[in-house]
């Protein structure tokens, strides 16, 4: 009898143990950056999760405030304005203006945060789509050199290019993510997935320490094209398919810009998947890639290989890094599917 009464209290104990060691989801959906975002927690604790979603979401709307294009009492606003940067220049700002200059020069200026003027002529800003002139285009790429920043110290209150504007639309969610994986990371959080408008951000593994299934978006269509297995890493898509117009002859132009001729992109990618821990970099290389185009997109890869990438053709291809070779399953029935090696 005594026995059976301690048998009972160890099972009520690793019970009780296990209970509270459950992992339950917290999940919390807003609106911010012009995208939809939902951030799912897994943790023993729902205040914690709970604490560490609304921190999330007041500094995301704390970015917003810095780099929103549109809220007139945004930072990167006022400089469009201006053509001054603000005093103080905030942390965020600098680190971002810093790391652009790096990226623009590392891409050999694919990547262009000064395309605003070009992308609002050709009506992307308000949806009011026009096709501009060659003349007016010409004219506005003569003020979109970001190169002009190399060796720039980005000092309060110096002045920027007369027709210079900033728009970090191809890196901002990127960088929100990484904001968010270091709340989560300073609230003891291990498991989590991030989704900022189809920028994917996973934290750890899930709860039963499985991989994370994320789907590759399919551009001619509604469901996923691959799945991909992963561990905390950003899995950051840029793709025409997201925002376009078409004219009378069904020509689409898409939000991606050229910066070399100030047109949307019209290479030969549907799109362009980055998988790498930092969603900041993800970001900056889904958008550099897709301008560069196949062949130089893979060239640039084997040059900087420290990310993996998954290429979808117009012709229906699947191409992607070695890395991913062990995580990814395509489900649609592409024309080729190739690794590439570096
Ligand atoms: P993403 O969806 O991350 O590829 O970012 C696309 C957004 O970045 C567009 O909506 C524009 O606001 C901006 N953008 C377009 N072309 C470029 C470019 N070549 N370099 C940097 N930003 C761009
Ligand atoms: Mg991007």
């Amino acid at each position: 009898m005594k026995k059976n009464i301690s048998t009972i209290s160890i099972f009520i104990i690793i019970s009780l143990m296990m209970i509270s060691c459950r992992q339950t989801k917290t999940s919390e959906s807003f609106t911010a950056m012009n995208t939809f975002m939902t951030v799912s927690v897994y943790s023993s604790s729902a205040k914690k999760s709970q604490t560490a979603c609304q921190q999330i979401q007041n500094r995301i709307q704390e970015l917003e405030k810095i780099l929103s294009t549109t809220l007139p009492e945004s930072d990167v606003y006022y400089i469009n304005h201006s053509k001054i940067l603000p005093s103080p220049l905030k942390p965020e700002l600098k680190e971002l203006l810093e790391y652009s200059a790096d990226m623009h020069k590392k891409t050999y200026g694919a990547f262009n945060p000064a395309l605003y003027p070009v992308i609002r002529e050709w009506g992307f800003t308000t949806e009011e789509y026009k096709i501009p002139s060659e003349q007016k285009i010409q004219q506005l790429l003569l003020n979109t050199d970001f190169s002009v920043f190399y060796d720039s110290e980005f000092l309060p209150n110096s002045k920027i290019n007369e027709g210079m504007e900033l728009d970090f639309g191809a890196i901002g969610k990127g960088y929100a993510a990484d904001e968010a994986v270091a709340i989560l990371k300073e609230n003891g959080i291990t498991s989590a997935l991030l989704d900022f408008g189809g920028n994917i951000q996973t934290v750890g593994k899930k709860p039963d320490g499985s991989l994370w299934n994320v789907g590759i978006r399919n551009p001619w269509g509604k469901s996923a094209v691959c799945a991909l297995k992963v561990e905390s890493k950003a899995v950051v898509t840029s793709g025409g398919y997201e925002r376009f117009f078409e004219d009378e002859n069904g020509n689409r132009y898409i939000h991606i810009f050229d910066p070399k001729n100030g047109h949307p992109c019209d290479g030969d990618l549907e799109s362009v998947t980055i998988v790498c821990p930092s969603g900041k970099y993800a970001d900056t290389l889904s958008t550099a890639l897709f301008v560069m185009g196949k062949e130089a997109a893979v060239e640039w890869w084997k040059n900087n290989p420290d990310f993996d990438f998954i290429l979808i053709t117009k012709n229906h291809e699947l191409i992607y890094s070695e890395g991913l070779n062990k995580f990814i399953e395509p489900i649609y029935h592409f024309v080729s599917v190739e690794t590439v090696h570096r």
